[in-house]
């Protein structure tokens, strides 16, 4: 029997379905030790600091990821991080193989004037905080305006209007942030545009969040219904229409169709608008956007423009990945062919390698494709311990898959009395602390 030893670095989705998909592949002639390496003291990637605290079933693929991380063979090591507290050079010499599954955390920019005021933020910044991310805990979140301004039209954008229109006492019973939750109770939005660059029938929203929204119990959603019709022209007018393009705006017609009820909170969505400047007095202060239309099925400015007047903007136009030192990226990427990393014994999974697009179930498919190839380059098994005994000489707390079962116990033991799936720990000393 050959014993190979395979990293994988990051905790979220990619990850653990390349774990499965090792798992999976093992049989009486070889198996894996899996040695799982994440950053942050606890695993589950954007399972737990990127699904929206109101979408709890999304969440459940966790008992997937623990069961994966119970089965024989599999360590986890959080709190340890790459090219600080160990290089990719010394992973790749250590193990027969890497998988790099670390995502795309670093928000895309606009690259528009006003973009650095404050009251200007990236949705990279602004979900992780309400999240409970103990690096984003410090981000500043003025909620101190009447209306709010979302740029993007997926579902990122999506997750981010509903955070802020929602009545507050909505989010008491999910695991948002304790932070976020008082200052969401305080917030004085109760307009919240979200404006997509293209036409309806091109958002990258999915229908099943769409027709979530009229269920709404406190906010008032606004499409223009001639907006819809038209976009339904012209995707009908391009011959069969896809059947997500259809599914979505039927969900948005539904939408426009449905009666107002006089709600204070309200979503309002605006299509054919890109964001041309972000201006205030040192804050933000109002949005100017271009008005655009459809020509022979592409976009085109019209040149005339309209203004929302608001005192907070975020972003939510895509992600790239954050460079880690031996990998070469394009379009915010590693560079990889088929998720493998040329010259090394090097792969890649999830949005570090395709980009920040699928849902999570996405990248069951992904990292088992990517498992094949790295099953079929294995040649010899390396004579290595993994990475333990040097993380003990640098001095480097992990937290092992013991120590996080303590942690995601504590966390679920603190909600129960107060009817929440869990209270997320923020600081990382009070995770490490239940040793
Ligand atoms: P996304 O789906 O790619 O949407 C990005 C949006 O930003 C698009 O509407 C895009 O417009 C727009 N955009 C890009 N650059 C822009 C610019 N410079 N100015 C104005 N608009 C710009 O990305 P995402 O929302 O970040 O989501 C990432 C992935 O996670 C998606 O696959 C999404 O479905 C998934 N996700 C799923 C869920 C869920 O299942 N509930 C929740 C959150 C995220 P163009 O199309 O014109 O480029």
């Amino acid at each position: 029997m050959t014993l190979y030893r395979i990293a994988i670095v990051g905790a979220g989705p990619a990850g653990y379905f390349a774990a499965q998909a090792l798992q999976s592949a093992q049989s009486d002639q070889h198996k894996f030790s899996i040695d799982m390496i994440e950053k942050l003291p606890t695993p589950w990637g954007l399972v737990r600091s990127g699904v929206a605290p109101d979408h709890p079933k999304i969440k459940t693929v966790s008992k997937v990821f623990e069961k994966i991380a119970t089965s024989e063979g599999f360590r986890l090591f959080c709190n340890v991080e790459l090219d600080k507290d160990i290089t990719l050079k010394e992973l790749q010499e250590m193990y027969d193989a890497v998988v790099i599954a670390t995502g795309s955390t670093r928000g895309k920019k606009l690259d528009i004037p006003g973009e650095d005021l404050p009251g200007s933020l990236s949705a990279a910044d602004f979900v992780p905080w309400y999240n409970a991310h103990p690096d984003y805990l410090n981000v500043e979140v003025n909620l101190n305006c009447e209306e709010a301004v979302v740029i993007g039209a997926g579902n990122v954008a999506m997750d981010v209007a509903r955070m802020l229109a929602l009545e507050p006492h909505e989010l008491d019973s999910t695991d948002t942030a304790q932070h976020a939750l008082d200052t969401l109770h305080q917030s004085s939005v109760r307009k919240v545009h979200i404006c997509g660059r293209r036409g309806p029938e091109h958002a990258a929203f999915t229908s099943p969040e769409l027709r979530e929204l009229p269920k709404l119990e406190h906010t008032d959603v606004y499409i223009d219904q001639h907006q819809i019709l038209v976009a339904q022209q012209r995707a009908q007018a391009t011959g069969e229409i896809a059947k997500d393009v259809k599914s979505n705006l039927d969900a948005m017609l539904a939408i426009a169709e449905s009666e107002s009820k006089n709600h204070v909170r309200a979503m309002y969505f605006h299509f054919l608008s890109t964001p041309l400047e972000i201006r205030g007095n040192g804050k933000v202060e109002e949005v100017v956007f271009g008005i655009n239309e459809v020509k022979d099925g592409k976009v085109v400015p019209t040149g005339e423009q309209f203004t929302i007047k608001c005192g907070l903007v975020i972003s939510a136009i895509g992600y790239e990945s954050v460079e880690i030192a031996g990998l070469s990226y394009e379009n915010g990427r590693v560079k990889n062919t088929d998720g493998r990393v040329a010259g090394t014994n090097t792969y890649v999974v999830g949005w570090a390698k395709r980009g920040p697009s699928g849902v999570i179930g996405t990248n069951k498919s992904d990292s088992t494709e990517v498992m094949k190839l790295l099953v079929e380059d294995l040649d010899s098994p390396k004579v290595s311990q993994g990475i333990e005994q040097l993380l003990s000489e640098r001095g480097v707390i992990h937290v092992s898959q013991e120590h996080w079962e303590r942690i995601n116990s504590a966390e679920i033991s603190a909600g129960e009395s107060l009817g929440k799936p869990r209270v997320k720990f923020v600081k990382r000393e009070e995770m490490l602390g239940l040793k």
